[in-house]
């Protein structure tokens, strides 16, 4: 059977554009690797921004009660901190429970999808599209939706500049018991990373950082490693020491690259981080997946008709436009001001903007967020 779209992942990108794309009648598919309801190495906190979409979707999961975070503390390598309001303010859910959530909403709404499935290849040839899956089947669609994330098979395939490079960082992430306030996110630094803090729903905390492979190489073990290198931040340390880990072992990944990509390869319309990846300390990513999937959904159904015949080089090109305008400079400012952490003096000076000029500090996290949409 063919489909209008066919959308390759389904996170978030993934699934807030089969969320649009359905609500307006087109047939979608969704294929996604894995099944829901999973966890994901993600901070979880995720910006007010995205509620005006959400809630007009019917896709803001209230009855699962979000954490509400309206407070931003800071703390340097060696122990230094500073507090101060986020000005927009965010919410805490996790992966696990939200992406199980957009997905029952995908459903009710008619979207299909082919679960435990990983998409192997894509071709495109007389202007339609050959979607090869792991079990050997072919779909046919007019129109393809890469929402496969950070990296992923089609990147290799489609043989994306990104992928030929290496990247230091990896990501670690667990589920805690803790004593902590309940509307702050924290952000504590350590040599060659940054670790986030913030509730979630029910009594749970995300504690989730982006740290060093070679300092993985080094000691050893990801235990090794947060003896050495993590805890040596006081604000961590005490963490470790007074929490209740809810996981048997941490959700960890690796290549973690944060250069620009293409939003359109080889005519595959690209959403979320397979268009880009912002720095996590921002917390940005999933505001900017779910708002990059709206936008590309909303030129699909200007641009695209089922029955008459479509431009889809003007679908392409416009795409490309909206999306640089909208994101390129966030990504850019998020690359710049991850330079203020993971090291002693950077991070020592970050604290001191925020706390002697913190008008400074406001702007630059402006600089990374988008209006609500
Ligand atoms: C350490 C770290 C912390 C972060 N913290 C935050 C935070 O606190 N707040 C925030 O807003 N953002 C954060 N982010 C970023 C955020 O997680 C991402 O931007 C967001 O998940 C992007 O959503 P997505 O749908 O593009 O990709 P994903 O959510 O990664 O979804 C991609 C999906 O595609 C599937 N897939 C991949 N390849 C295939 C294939 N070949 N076939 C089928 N399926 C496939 C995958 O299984 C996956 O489900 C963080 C990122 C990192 C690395």
């Amino acid at each position: 059977m063919g489909y209008d779209v066919v959308i390759v992942g389904g996170g978030l990108a993934g699934l807030t554009n089969s969320l649009v794309l359905a609500k307006s009648g087109l047939s979608v598919l969704v294929v996604e690797k894995k099944a829901y309801p999973f966890h994901r190495v993600c901070g979880e906190y995720i910006s007010n921004e995205v509620l005006p979409f959400l809630k007009s979707m019917g896709a803001y999961p209230e009855e699962l009660e979000p954490a509400q975070l309206k407070r931003f503390q800071l703390t340097s390598v060696a122990g230094k901190q500073m507090e101060m309001p986020l000005d927009l303010g965010g919410w805490g859910i996790s992966r696990y429970a939200l992406d199980e959530f957009l997905y029952r909403r995908a459903l009710e709404l008619g979207v299909t999808f082919r679960l435990k499935t990983q998409v192997e290849d894509v071709h495109f040839q007389d202007n339609q599209f050959e979607v090869v899956l792991a079990q050997g089947d072919i779909i046919f669609s007019p129109l393809v939706i890469g929402a496969f994330g950070k990296r992923s098979k089609v990147d290799k395939v489609l043989d994306r500049q990104f992928i030929q490079e290496r990247s230091d960082y990896i990501g670690v992430k667990y589920h805690i018991r803790t004593e902590f306030p309940g509307d702050v996110i924290a952000l504590h630094n350590f040599a060659g990373g940054y670790c986030g803090l913030s509730k979630v729903e029910g009594e749970r905390y995300n504690m989730c950082y982006l740290g060093s492979r070679k300092h993985l190489r080094q000691y050893g073990s990801i235990e090794a490693m947060e003896e050495a290198v993590v805890k040596r931040n006081p604000y961590l340390k005490q963490v470790y020491e007074n929490s209740e880990f809810l996981f048997e072992k941490p959700e960890v990944i690796n290549e973690i690259n944060f250069k620009p990509k293409a939003p359109v390869e080889g005519h595959i319309l690209m959403s979320g981080d397979s268009a880009g990846l912002i720095t996590p300390l921002c917390g940005n990513g999933m505001a900017l997946a779910i708002h990059s999937a709206k936008l590309l959904s909303e030129l699909i159904l200007t641009h695209y008709s089922p029955k008459e015949t479509w431009d889809r080089e003007v679908l392409e090109t416009e795409y490309a436009k909206v999306w640089k305008k909208h994101f390129a400079l966030r990504l850019w400012a998020g690359r710049k001001i991850q330079r203020l952490f993971g090291g002693e003096s950077a991070s020592n000076l970050a604290v001191n903007l925020g706390k002697r000029t913190p008008w400074v500090a406001r702007r630059m996290m402006a600089q990374t967020h988008g209006k609500p949409f």
